[in-house]
């Protein structure tokens, strides 16, 4: 991978193309493999850092890792998050595994998720793998922290009322799973609790399910299960696990179809939960008070260019990230900071809105594009700089014969 992407280093090419070429030349020559085995946490962090030393030529990131794996329209790069790919691949062979083919090698996986009732019924419960069985396989362990990882960003979360693979509930630090009782519908806290919000006798219970059970057992389980599981199994409803489909997972206001999700789709997932936004969004705010939509300057560069250099000027701009000698005398690259064309103070503000060389360049060319296409265009500085020619009825009058 980094011979292949070294041959390319020396080539003149954009944000944009590098970023394509991580994932076409970088990241793909190791897919096959990370969708097999487990990925060493070194591993992931090699290929990573090996990645954005491409992008940024070996030198110091200029954007916020977070904002580059972002979409474009997101102010990033789509820039290939490895460890996120490798995360996204395992969880692919939930699909596979749920799949209606009665393929030979699931046989080994199946073994494993039937001790917890099934992959579909053990992806809904509060389990933690730390309490789960020992030898249950790194991979597929793996699989299932990664799950639970994409749970744990969703808010309402009903599934620590589920009696079973609970990790709040374990008996000597493991989790419990006792199928006779799974079958007999026993399934959440609240089926061994009266209509008083108190755990039903031995006798009791044995009546309701018609199930014999060690007086021991009984009663080591009810030990497990903390006060604050309990009351909140008797104050809240009885979660709805089975009125649909248990292949159906809730994620906040999305509804996953379990067989369905492919490894984009989770990919999505998880790049979705690290955005954040963009460090230059707090200077421009307070250059521009009235322009809150800042995403939407992004979405406008693909818009108004298909030059992919203008494109990634325009990026950079917004981006803060091309210096001015504002900069340069912070860094102690550069004694002076005043404007290259005024006695002006420079910064990026300063060369692209407010110096009166840069306004009368763009005052220029205005006019030259008006006289030449006979129109009455004005940009404000904010047009200028957000790439939004909304408003300014830009199109209609080009259109117009
Ligand atoms: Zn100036």
């Amino acid at each position: 991978m980094k011979t292949k992407l070294n041959l390319w280093q020396t080539r003149d090419l954009t944000l944009y193309g590098k970023s394509l070429l991580a994932k076409t030349l970088g990241a793909s020559q190791l897919i096959y493999t990370a969708s097999m085995i487990s990925v060493p946490d070194t591993a992931i962090n090699t290929v990573q850092s090996h990645l954005f030393s491409f992008l940024w030529k070996n030198k110091k990131d200029k954007i916020k890792r977070n904002v580059a794996f972002q979409p474009l329209s997101e102010g990033g790069l789509n820039f290939v998050n490895f460890r996120v790919m490798v995360k996204s691949l395992r969880l692919a062979w939930i699909g596979r595994l749920l799949s209606n083919s009665n393929d030979n090698w699931k046989a080994i996986p199946n073994f494993y998720f039937e001790k917890y009732g099934g992959l579909l019924f053990l992806l809904k419960c509060n389990y933690n793998t730390a309490n789960l069985d020992k030898n249950l396989p790194l991979f597929y362990r793996e699989l299932l922290d990664y799950f639970q990882e994409l749970n744990n960003n969703s808010k309402d979360n009903n599934s620590n009322l589920i009696l079973w693979n609970n990790k709040k509930i374990t008996v000597e630090k493991n989790s419990v799973f006792w199928k006779r009782w799974f079958e007999r519908g026993i399934y959440f806290v609240s089926d061994l609790l009266n209509s008083n919000g108190r755990f039903l006798s031995l006798d009791e219970f044995q009546e309701k399910y018609d199930l014999k059970v060690n007086l021991l057992h009984y009663f080591q389980l009810l030990a497990a299960i903390p006060l604050v599981v309990k009351r909140k199994a008797f104050d809240s409803p009885t979660p709805d696990l089975f009125s649909t489909s248990l292949e159906y997972h809730q994620l906040e206001d999305r509804t996953l179809v379990l067989p369905k999700l492919r490894c984009k789709n989770y990919y999505k997932l998880f790049i979705e939960t690290l955005a954040v936004e963009p460090t230059a969004f707090k200077s421009w705010k307070r250059c521009f008070l009235e322009l809150t939509d800042w995403n939407k300057c992004f979405v406008e560069i693909h818009k108004s260019s298909k030059d992919n250099k203008l494109r990634q000027f325009s990026f950079k701009v917004l981006h803060r990230i091309i210096p001015s000698k504002k900069e340069l005398k912070k860094y102690n690259l550069n004694n002076d900071d005043t404007c290259f064309l005024c006695p002006n103070l420079d910064s990026i503000e300063h060369t692209f809105i407010h110096c009166n060389e840069s306004a009368n360049l763009f005052t220029h060319t205005m006019r030259w594009f008006n006289d030449f296409h006979n129109t009455k265009l004005q940009l404000s500085n904010r047009q200028i700089l957000s790439n939004s020619f909304e408003g300014s009825s830009f199109f209609t009058i080009i259109e117009s014969p």
